[in-house]
């Protein structure tokens, strides 16, 4: 038995668990936090890096605004890859354009600072963007985008060199948390045991390790995500994080927000896109590459590996024809191509279960995690030490 007893335990090392940890260390707390790879690999670092508080609604939309300042006030001591270059929605026909103007009377009404981009405008900003696709555009100029395959190292990282009170333990996988006595104890895979007053599960898509029977009734769905890399090229003009059609036909806050969005139609020309769960999503990353994606396939929990190992070469094919009508920059020059996964509950934003005062469940972010992710743990951390 290690005899160290923390305040809080935390298992995960995605964006979840590290924001967890974070604002427990924030408040002067004890904390050690389990990974079981040898570094994360999960939804944390397979994503586009898009902060959009903008798509998201209601508490969520706040948790995504608390999080550009948690963000940016982190970035001011550390370099943890946050560029301030702005999210822009670019509607490519009549149905879109009524869209990102009624988004804008909303967010107007509620002051959150955003300003139509006429075609011109676009064009000028977003030089690789193609003036047959672009009509108008929403763009907010307050969000910002990380790298995902840097943040949460440099993130974890910045948090070693601040707090002392920190124990991060790479390739950890816990398979065992229970309450013993007044504490919490967690196992690791090496029979090594740790205590502390709490414990707090962010275990992303894994779901057999621990508490497998809650999670198998738990009513959530995997979601696959298909992504692509094109080679670098620090020419194109696409700054930022850049949204399109489908997304403006896809993202909550059009859905919750815009009176029209339930009497559009959807072209033709979109309808297998969408089979697939297909937005087309582009993200200049910091090398100039560009991320594109994403497509949408779902499982049951307990059938997550019918989703497959393969790339579907087909989805990548819609995706890059559907590139190609967007923008003028080679998207066919791919450097790489990954899957990427995260759970969804079809009626829930999250999943949180309070299994006594001291051990907490908290995952099915989906896909929030890296703009809601920072302001929502702060609010998790303070319920989980004032229960
Ligand atoms: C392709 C893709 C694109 C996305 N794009 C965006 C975007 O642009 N903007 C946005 O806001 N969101 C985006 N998301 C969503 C976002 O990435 C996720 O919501 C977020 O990363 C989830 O974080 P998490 O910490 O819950 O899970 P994860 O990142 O999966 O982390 C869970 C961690 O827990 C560890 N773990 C699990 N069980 C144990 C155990 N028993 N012991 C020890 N460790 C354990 C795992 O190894 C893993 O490292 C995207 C997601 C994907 C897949």
């Amino acid at each position: 038995m290690n005899t160290d007893k923390y305040d809080l335990i935390v298992v995960g090392g995605g964006i979840l668990g590290t924001f967890h940890a974070y604002h427990a260390l924030l408040l002067g707390k004890k904390v050690l936090q389990l990974e079981k790879d040898n570094y994360p690999v999960g939804a944390t670092v397979r994503n586009f890096g898009m902060v959009v508080p903008s798509g998201m609604t209601d508490e969520w939309f706040e948790y995504g605004v608390r999080s550009l300042e948690i963000y940016q006030s982190i970035q001011k001591e550390f370099d943890i890859s946050v560029r301030k270059n702005g999210s822009v929605y670019i509607a490519s026909d009549d149905d879109e354009q009524t869209l990102i103007n009624e988004l804008k009377t909303y967010y107007d009404t509620k002051g959150y600072t955003q300003k139509i981009l006429s075609k011109e405008q676009i064009l000028q900003k977003y030089t690789s963007v193609k003036a047959t696709y672009a009509k108008e555009a929403l763009f907010f100029p307050q969000e910002i985008s990380i790298e995902p395959n840097l943040m949460i190292y440099r993130l974890q990282e910045y948090m070693r060199l601040k707090f002392k009170e920190f124990t991060l333990l790479y390739n950890s996988p816990a398979i065992d948390c229970l309450p013993v006595g007044n504490d919490v104890e967690v196992t690791i895979t090496n029979g090594k045991k740790f205590k502390s007053l709490k414990a707090v599960i962010c275990n992303g898509y894994e779901f057999k390790l621990l508490f497998p029977d809650i999670f198998a009734e738990s009513g959530q769905v995997v979601t696959k995500l298909q992504m692509m890399r094109t080679v670098s090229d620090h020419s194109s003009g696409l700054e930022g994080n850049i949204l399109t059609g489908l997304t403006i036909r896809r993202y909550e806050s059009f859905e919750e927000y815009c009176p029209s969005f339930k009497s559009i139609k959807t072209p033709d020309h979109y309808a297998e896109l969408k089979a697939y769960g297909i937005h087309l999503l582009f993200k200049k990353a910091a090398d100039g590459s560009i991320i594109i994606g994403d497509s949408h396939e779902y499982a049951g929990v307990s059938h997550f590996d019918d989703l497959g190992f393969a790339t579907n070469n087909y989805i990548n094919e819609l995706m890059l024809a559907e590139a190609e009508r967007i923008v003028n920059i080679d998207v066919r020059s791919i450097a790489g191509t990954w899957n990427g996964f995260y759970p969804q509950h079809p009626e829930k934003n999250i999943l949180e279960y309070d299994l006594d005062d001291r051990i907490h469940i908290r995952t099915c972010i989906g896909g929030k995690g890296m703009t809601a992710g920072a302001g929502y743990a702060e609010n998790s951390t303070q319920q989980i030490f004032n229960n």
